[in-house]
């Protein structure tokens, strides 16, 4: 029997979230049953609740970077048992028998992945997958993943998605190889951006922060970067031009890459993670041509990728800067996030959903 849960949905993308009930399934014999204590709240979130990507369909009930602990376990999980740490991330399944499957690169499934939210729900046919935004979940354990200990539970939840979406791409852009410290860029200091510097910095880049938030810019040293640029300042652009090896990209918001492309060296690479409502204005060729530079694409990472992020974060012990806030500010923390106002995270404290 499905058991019902607490949850918070937007019912159209006109909206705001807003409490709902949702069917949990009872665990199968490989699925994980966790009680959801914390969930960060990703860009996505507010992408996918505001009706901005076309493939969304309502109601949606949001949240990909989910923490809590164990409560039931099927009779053939190995991996877990009631009361241990348990994470969800972005995907809670695949159809595990493709290439990209069989490579752990199951975010890039040739059937399509399953997303946590707003992906059809096998065990509920004509539902949705329903996110973190809610009391409990139940997942495959092969789409769980196990926490370090020493890692506070909280700030641990934008690992999750922020933490992966910044680590993937500049672990496979070999930001962390090579005889001589990488020039790492991060554009925007936001939830994946504040992950991105902390990520290159520990992999030993020099590390570069461009924001548009004069007010960041302390933040961004302290969090790790060697530089802070304001990237409105031409001048401080001009300043950098043809010296990164990598840009990271978070922006959340249509804007011009020529900035950005101009200031890499010859074979470098702007990566693309944000994923904004309305396309980027098509690039100009030159400085793709002239540098043979490359602009690349990442989408989160896959599960083994993703556990192996976790236990880096625990072996240097780095989590989120996060501001807690209960399920009934959220609609206020989207508001705050669209004016860059959120330091670095929100990670919503699920005990105040009843
Ligand atoms: P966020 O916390 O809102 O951060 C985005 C940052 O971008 C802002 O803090 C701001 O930084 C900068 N920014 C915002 N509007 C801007 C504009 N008009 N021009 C220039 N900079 C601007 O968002 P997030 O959660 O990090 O997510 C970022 C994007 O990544 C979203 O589009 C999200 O959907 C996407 N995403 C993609 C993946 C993936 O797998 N590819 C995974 C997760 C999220 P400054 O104040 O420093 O300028
Ligand atoms: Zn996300
Ligand atoms: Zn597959």
């Amino acid at each position: 029997m499905p058991i019902k849960a607490a949850a918070y949905a937007a019912q159209t993308g006109k909206t705001p979230l807003a409490p709902f009930t949702i069917d949990r399934r009872d665990p199968g014999p490989h699925d994980v049953q966790m009680e959801i204590l914390f969930c960060g709240v990703c860009h996505s979130d507010l992408h996918a609740a505001r009706g901005e990507w076309e493939f969304i369909s309502f109601p949606v009930v949001p949240g990909h970077e989910i923490v809590g602990k164990v409560t039931k376990v099927g009779a053939n999980v190995k991996k877990f048992k009631v009361g241990d740490r348990s994470a969800v991330g972005c995907l809670v399944d695949s159809c595990r028998g493709c290439p990209q499957c069989e490579r752990g690169l199951e975010q890039y499934c040739d059937k399509g992945m399953v997303g946590t939210y707003a992906s059809p729900d096998v065990h509920f046919p004509g539902k949705m997958t329903y996110g973190g935004y809610s009391k409990s979940i139940t997942v495959d354990e092969r789409f769980v993943l196990r926490l370090p200990d020493k890692l506070d539970l909280a700030a641990s939840a934008p690992l999750l998605c922020a933490g992966i979406t910044t680590y993937s791409p500049l672990k496979h852009w070999g930001a962390d190889r090579g005889a001589r410290g990488k020039k790492v860029g991060i554009v925007g200091l936001g939830g994946l951006g504040h992950m991105g510097v902390k990520f290159a910095h520990a992999f030993g880049c020099h590390t570069v922060l461009f924001t548009t938030s004069q007010n960041k810019v302390e933040d961004g040293k302290r969090l790790g970067a060697e530089e802070v640029v304001i990237s409105k300042n031409e001048a401080e652009m001009a300043k950098h031009a043809g010296s990164f090896d990598f840009i990271l990209n978070t922006v959340a918001a249509s804007h011009n890459l020529d900035a950005f492309t101009n200031l890499l060296r010859v074979d470098g690479t702007l990566c693309l993670v944000g994923a904004p409502e309305h396309p980027h204005p098509s690039p100009s060729v030159w400085p793709l041509l002239m540098k043979r530079c490359t602009i690349a694409g990442s989408l989160i990472g896959g599960l083994p990728e993703t556990q192996e992020m976790l236990d880096f974060c625990g072996k240097h012990n780095i989590v989120s800067d996060i501001e807690m806030i209960p399920i009934q500010k959220i609609n206020e923390s989207y508001e705050r996030m669209l004016k860059s106002d959120v330091k670095y995270r929100f990670v919503i404290d699920m005990a105040s959903l009843k």
